[in-house]
């Protein structure tokens, strides 16, 4: 089986994102790292590979940088890298992104698509789903496992209460949530091959796709502010009653 991982760079969780004053976007760094949410669809997409004798190739857009992201995920095992990085799509939304990463998933021909639920400098939870409508290919979401049986692809499908399964035939778009698989360390010798790997860099334009960038997602965004700091809770001492006083905020914010 062919696979496609979606994987993102993005500025370093550690450190604090810096929001260019006029734009509003963030500021990417030259240093970015493997958004921590796609290691677990890289492992996924590793493991059906290894059952099926098949590859797996990342896509990826991302101001390219050093790459460092793309080469973390390389060294985990995967065979090569399509990146694009490109000026023009500064500014890009979700559904952009969406339609660059479909153009170049496309050119690849694969069996499965897979990707993460939620970025974790985005969250808009989206680009998969778009994806799927995009390549016209069944979406499967939410999917704490994933198995290929008889050339169709069976999920457990988180839900609130437990989970569904889901199937779908091939060629099919999954998301897979965080804690699917126990995500793989890059070995010494993964790391070093992960250097001499093909990493294709398309710009949109030679995927075919115009557009792009703030004007091409018709959106602007015309202020930010810091989220409001969250008040200090409500403190009950206990002088004996205070299960009774526990009981009654509990009813009043509907959790019992
Ligand atoms: C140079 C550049 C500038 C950008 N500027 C902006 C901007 O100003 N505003 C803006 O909204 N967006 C911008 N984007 C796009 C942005 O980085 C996000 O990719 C996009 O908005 C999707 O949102 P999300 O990450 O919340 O997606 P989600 O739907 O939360 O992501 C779910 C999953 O989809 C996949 N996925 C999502 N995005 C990508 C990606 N880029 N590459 C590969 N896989 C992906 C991953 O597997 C991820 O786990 C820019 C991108 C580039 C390359």
């Amino acid at each position: 089986m062919k696979i496609a991982v979606c994987v993102k760079q993005i500025p370093d969780p550690a450190t604090p994102y810096q929001l260019d004053p006029e734009t509003h976007f963030v500021v990417r760094p030259e240093d970015q790292v493997l958004d921590d949410t796609d290691r677990y669809g890289i492992e996924v997409g590793l493991q059906l590979a290894e059952a099926t004798e098949g590859s797996v190739v990342l896509v990826s857009m991302s101001p390219a940088g050093n790459l460092q992201g793309i080469r973390q995920a390389l060294a985990m095992g995967a065979d090569k890298a399509v990146v694009v990085s490109d000026p023009a799509l500064r500014g890009s939304g979700a559904l952009v992104t969406a339609r660059v990463l479909a153009a170049a998933i496309k050119r690849e021909e694969v069996d499965l698509v897979v990707a993460g639920t939620e970025s974790t400098d985005g969250y808009a939870g989206v680009v998969p789903q778009q994806l799927a409508e995009l390549l016209g290919m069944p979406a499967l979401t939410f999917a704490r496992k994933v198995e290929h049986v008889d050339g169709r692809l069976r999920i457990e499908r988180q839900t609130a209460a437990g989970y569904d399964i889901v199937e779908a035939p091939l060629p099919a778009v999954v998301s897979v949530t965080a804690g699917a698989v126990e995500p793989r360390y890059p070995t010494f010798k993964g790391i070093m091959q992960a250097k001499q790997k093909p990493v294709d860099q398309p710009t949109a334009a030679e995927l075919g796709v115009d557009s792009v960038g703030a004007e091409g997602s018709g959106q602007r965004i015309s202020a930010v502010r810091p989220a409001p700091e969250r008040a200090a809770g409500r403190k009950v001492v206990d002088d004996g009653e205070a299960h009774l006083e526990i009981v009654k905020l509990l009813e009043q914010a509907k959790v019992v």
